[in-house]
């Protein structure tokens, strides 16, 4: 049997699947309600001990917030979690008896949609997370790309502007500096669900707001065609939910590329697995290095 745990700064999720990565049940729990690492470790390895029947859990993998030092398997200084080097991988494998895997939340977000969501039957897939960050994962050749240390797929941190904003990494002019929900609130003073809902109905500066946020969405798809040559893309995240009001102008803006001839073109698609994407991943990692 497997596991795949989805660690997030508002809720933690336990999935447990047969060996071919086939859920059979999935339990989700708050976050902040459980406390310490070790708190959430025993929370988890109780629920994958109810739920698994006879039949050993052999492989686990967690996706959480980065930055992670994946060698090591340890949590280091998550933004939206008051934990700090937290050898989250080692503390679950001494409750389960498990090999237990530890990834990054997007990748394994990415992984899901590539296996069981909008990218199924591709082979070179870019997922992008697009909330309050701007996140991502790279499939190459049907497989997660991690890069050299692991943290491959920071979309949200590619410069667009060097002359932009200041992003909380550091640089100047970051995508997510333009577009994360979090900038977007700063900059209109309102929540990036406020925006989006008054775009909605129409609402003139919130609907140019978002336009120009699409527009450099896409703007970082015609960089990641040219780096990468995906077949498709695939959004997910919060603002994925408002897709009618940003899939023309991401669309457009792709297509306005003159570089970019329409038979290389790859295809724009909302995420379909919502916030389970990353429980799902988390089991496709944990199957595919069982
Ligand atoms: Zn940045």
């Amino acid at each position: 049997m497997l596991a795949g745990i989805d660690l997030g700064g508002t809720q933690v999720r336990v999935a447990l699947a047969r060996s071919d990565g086939n859920l059979i049940t999935s339990v989700k729990t708050k976050t902040p309600l459980l406390g310490t690492p070790q708190a959430m470790v025993d929370w988890a390895a109780a629920e994958i001990d109810k739920h698994r029947g006879r039949e050993k859990v052999r492989s686990i993998a967690i996706g959480a917030p980065g930055p992670i030092d994946l060698k090591h398997g340890i949590l280091v200084n998550p933004p939206n979690l008051p934990w700090r080097n937290v050898p989250l991988a080692a503390m679950l494998s001494r409750a389960t008896g498990a090999k237990v895997h530890l990834a990054n939340d997007a990748d394994m977000a990415g992984l899901g949609e590539f296996h069981r969501g909008a990218g199924r039957g591709t082979r070179n897939m870019v997922y992008i997370t697009w909330s309050t960050g701007v996140g991502g994962g790279l499939i190459i050749d049907g497989k997660l790309h991690r890069g050299a240390h692991g943290t491959a797929g920071e979309i949200g941190h590619m410069i667009i502007d060097p002359n932009g904003p200041l992003d909380n990494c550091g640089q100047r002019g970051c995508l997510e500096a333009f577009i994360g929900g979090a900038n977007l609130a700063r900059e209109t003073g309102h929540s990036a669900a406020e925006l989006f809902g008054a775009a909605a109905k129409g609402d003139k500066h919130a609907r140019m707001v978002v336009e120009r946020a699409a527009r450099y969405m896409g703007l970082a798809l015609i960089s990641l065609t040219n780096a990468i040559d995906p077949e498709m893309f695939v959004i997910g995240g919060g603002v994925s939910r408002s897709w009618a009001l940003v899939e023309p102008t991401i669309v457009g803006t792709l297509h306005s590329s003159p570089f970019i001839k329409p038979a290389r073109r790859p295809r724009v698609r909302r995420a379909r697995l919502g916030d389970r994407a990353g429980q799902v991943g988390a089991v496709e990692w944990a199957r595919i290095n069982q």
